[in-house]
């Protein structure tokens, strides 16, 4: 694939006519010009139109694996490591791990053998998930929080192996707020009341499982941290700041988050992007998981799914790098137009260093 810029003469007698000519690698790259990856993907079947599309559109996933407690985990993992075997350059793979052994002897040193086996295969990361502080409890009944001791082989293991951990933890602060119909997770929670913790005072509160979390990469201060969905402080861009000031190997990806950022002010967004342009990597959050399903998807359900990712990443690419008014999600809202330095590091070249993707893409070959 070719990720140079490409210019024509018609191209360039635009700019200049728009005024003084912008450094060569300052102008926008076109839609299908700049590779996208995506880093928080769920493809689980092999889909010859949704790879079509990717290739059509220049769009590579990393394919996780999620939750660790549902008992689908060997499912999921033949599948998504299938998938990779056939399509490596499409679908690398972030792992999990098991949940439910939680209480066994040997349950972390199992956890690592498996995870190794995972390493060995070609995954890229592991994925932890909301499940843990928000569902699972421990034996005397208590929530257990992300930075559990019961973890810390794991992290320092992941450390040691130069594995990020892709971070879903919390949820939006709207969890812990009523019911609100103009909240842009108003159909979630109204969908999945066991996620919407507002007037349960036995879950741990939204900071509380934030400061768990951040807790994690102080006692693991060389361990990777990508936090999921803007590290589910979407609706505080300062606190965000904050922490990638405070955490130099924290990261966070957009996904399922874009239309939270597009509710706040442009140039908030835009200032917090041209001041960690190494920081910030996108992403969609999109499933395509049969075996949850009661039964199999129809082609006409896969179509659909086809069209609407098509729509997602064409809407959020003309946030990120559009110019003016522009509509997401039914909402107006003002594009960012980042500069092109900064959509090549959000779009791809963030996620090739944090998840070494170029050794994964070739893998296989
Ligand atoms: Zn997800």
């Amino acid at each position: 694939m070719n990720r140079l810029p490409r210019f024509t003469a018609l191209s360039l007698l635009a700019a200049a006519a728009l005024g003084p000519l912008r450094a060569a690698d300052e102008s926008t790259p076109g839609y299908a010009e700049i590779l996208k990856i995506d880093v928080h993907s769920h493809i689980f079947e092999d889909v010859p139109a949704i790879n079509a599309l990717f290739r059509r559109i220049n769009v590579r996933t990393i394919n996780v694996c999620v939750p660790g407690g549902d008992g689908h985990l060997a499912t999921m993992d033949r599948i998504a490591f299938q998938l990779y075997g056939k399509h490596s350059e499409l679908y690398p793979v972030t792992t999990t791990f098991d949940l439910l052994a939680r209480e066994q002897l040997g349950y972390t040193a199992d956890v690592i053998t498996w995870l190794d086996r995972a390493f060995d295969r070609g995954a890229v990361a592991v994925k932890i998930w909301k499940e843990v502080g928000i569902e699972i409890k421990n034996s005397a009944g208590k929530f257990i929080l992300p930075d559990d001791p019961l973890f810390d082989p794991v992290y320092a293991h992941l450390a040691k192996r130069g594995k990020p951990l892709h971070a879903h933890l919390a949820e939006p602060i709207d969890a812990w707020q009523p019911l609100d119909p103009n909240s842009a997770h108003h159909s979630y929670y109204s969908t999945n009341p066991q996620w919407h913790l507002y007037g349960k005072p036995e879950y741990p509160a939204h900071a509380a499982i934030i400061a768990a979390r951040d807790n994690i990469m102080k006692k693991h201060p060389t361990l990777v941290v990508v936090g999921a969905h803007l590290g589910s402080l979407e609706h505080d861009l300062a606190g965000i700041a904050e922490r990638l000031d405070r955490y130099p190997n924290f990261h966070i990806e957009v996904a399922a988050r874009t239309r939270n950022l597009t509710r706040h002010p442009s140039e908030k967004v835009r200032a917090l992007f041209r001041k960690y342009p190494d920081r910030i990597m996108y992403g969609v959050d999109a499933g395509w998981i049969p075996h949850r399903r009661d039964r199999p998807p129809t082609d006409a359900q896969r179509q659909g799914h086809v069209n609407s990712l098509e729509l997602r990443y064409r809407a959020d690419f003309d946030y990120y790098a559009g110019q003016g008014e522009t509509t997401y999600s039914g909402r107006k809202t003002q594009a960012l137009n980042l500069p092109r330095s900064v959509l090549e590091k959000f779009y791809h070249e963030n996620a090739e260093r944090v998840f070494q993707l170029k050794a994964a893409w070739e893998r296989n070959r």
